[in-house]
């Protein structure tokens, strides 16, 4: 049979796929940010009757099966819930993304003049080809926050704004063009090329301070901002036959939002189905925002205490006898690069959602390794739903690897296996998904959420 899926889906569902990445592409434009993920994810949850942690903590308002939760952390994570018929303790249907991507940051001093301009120095965050961000396009994302407790929310460079970008050298001056040569301490922002009349020293400088202090912002201020450098300009359909999208930070708002959706769709579940979005996979998933934190345990034992069922064994039984699928994207096969690929066991775009028994490398070292009886089960469970997906590997044996979310859920003994979209141009500026993929990652959320038995 042919594996791809536009070969056999009808009119009608071909209308449900591109209904569905017009909504992702508008979340995808507008969410290039883990705050603003986070921010969109309570919008449309308090639209669809859920309730703030800590509002109901405060009240003392106890739980119900049916009901719905969210609990964010630091406004850059958050887990939202919808409360199952059965007791916690028998374990949770999860879904958990990443919503951090990698990007440049601006340095905390990230001020400095040379040759005539203003420059603004970054700090790249996760894995990035630095030669893939010169000469395009940038946006500023982030807060700056202020001493007397307020915060500046900042985006510059979308819209009609006036964009910002890191110069590269013409090829005429650089003719070994060696794109390994670019050094994380060069990629800084040209900002400015206008000298300020009244001084004679730092006059570049001078100048966008200047222009900061009319919005009330300070060059110290920068000492507690947190912005974010991304590619300005919203996502792109793509393709002659328009059946992909390319945007910034697909990886992995791409699961986030298929898994929120599901969620959204869920109601009265058997099991109680969390959608959990975090910060800082990039780079290890460390720090209070990322999922080695206890950020999602504390806010399961809340919500346990608030539905009447909390104490330690319940809590640590919950975890024990969940089921996790670790949503992140995974590599899929690119015609231009096939030496680090094994096409017959690899990812393909529009072949639906890809799982991976085990990521890790060489060997399978530090990979979370599913459990063939769970696996048993989701297949059932996709076939069911008339989900698409595929049982891939990331690259080559020698050649492949990576991390997610996995194996950190795993530590809880439960049942844990990686389920993604595929993805070309993984970690550029502007990364590559198709429709098909995308549409099935949320049938197949959907269909997990809804299991009736663990
Ligand atoms: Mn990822
Ligand atoms: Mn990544």
């Amino acid at each position: 049979m042919e594996k791809n899926l536009w070969q056999n889906y009808s009119d009608e569902e071909k209308k449900s796929v591109f209904e569905f990445s017009d909504e992702y592409r508008e979340f995808i434009s507008q969410c290039k940010t883990e705050r603003e993920c986070v921010k969109f994810a309570v919008e449309e949850a308090e639209k669809r009757g859920f309730k703030s942690l800590d509002y109901l903590i405060k009240n003392n308002i106890k739980l119900n099966p049916g009901d719905k939760v969210y609990s964010v952390n630091m406004n850059k994570a958050i887990a939202l819930f919808v409360i199952g018929k059965k007791p916690i303790e028998n374990g949770l249907q999860i879904v958990g993304a990443h919503i951090d991507s990698p990007r440049l940051d601006l340095k905390q001093n990230p001020l400095y003049e040379s040759q005539g301009f203003c420059m603004l120095d970054t700090h790249y965050y996760g894995g990035i080809k630095k030669y893939q961000w010169t000469a395009l396009p940038l946006a500023l994302h982030g807060v700056i926050c202020k001493k007397d407790g307020s915060t500046i929310n900042i985006v510059y460079g979308e819209g009609d704004d006036p964009v910002l970008g890191i110069s590269d050298l013409l090829p005429h001056l650089d003719k070994k063009d060696d794109k390994k040569d670019f050094n994380g301490e060069d990629l800084n922002l040209l900002a400015s090329n206008t000298p300020e009349k009244s001084v004679e020293k730092d006059k570049f400088k001078t100048f966008v301070i200047n222009l900061l202090k009319e919005k009330d912002i300070s060059e110290q201020d920068f000492l507690s901002a947190e912005l974010e450098v991304v590619p300005s300009g919203r996502a792109k359909n793509y393709g002659l036959d328009n059946s992909m999208i390319m945007a910034y930070g697909q990886d992995d708002k791409v699961c986030a939002y298929t898994g929120l959706r599901a969620l959204f769709s869920t109601e009265n579940p058997e099991y109680t189905c969390v959608n959990l979005l975090v910060d800082k996979e990039e780079i290890g998933s460390v720090g209070a925002t990322g999922m080695h934190s206890k950020f999602f345990e504390n806010s399961l034992a809340e919500i346990m205490n608030l539905c009447g069922q909390y104490n330690e064994l319940s809590l640590r039984r919950a975890l024990q006898r969940s089921n996790t699928l670790s949503s992140d994207v995974t590599a899929a096969v690119d015609p231009n690069f096939s030496t680090p690929f094994n096409v017959e066991t690899d990812a393909h775009f529009a072949r639906g959602i890809s799982f991976n028994k085990f990521t890790g490398h060489r060997g399978k070292y530090d990979a979370n390794d599913a459990n063939p009886e769970f696996i048993a089960k989701l297949r059932k469970c996709l076939d069911e739903a008339k989900v698409g997906y595929q049982m891939t590997e990331m690259g080559k044996v020698d050649q492949g690897g990576g991390g997610t979310i996995a194996y950190i859920m795993a530590n809880y003994g439960m049942n844990v296996i990686d389920a993604g979209v595929p993805v070309l141009n993984m970690h550029a500026p502007w990364e590559l998904t198709s429709k098909a993929d995308i549409y099935e990652a949320y049938k197949c959320y959907r269909a997990f959420y809804n299991l009736g038995e663990n």
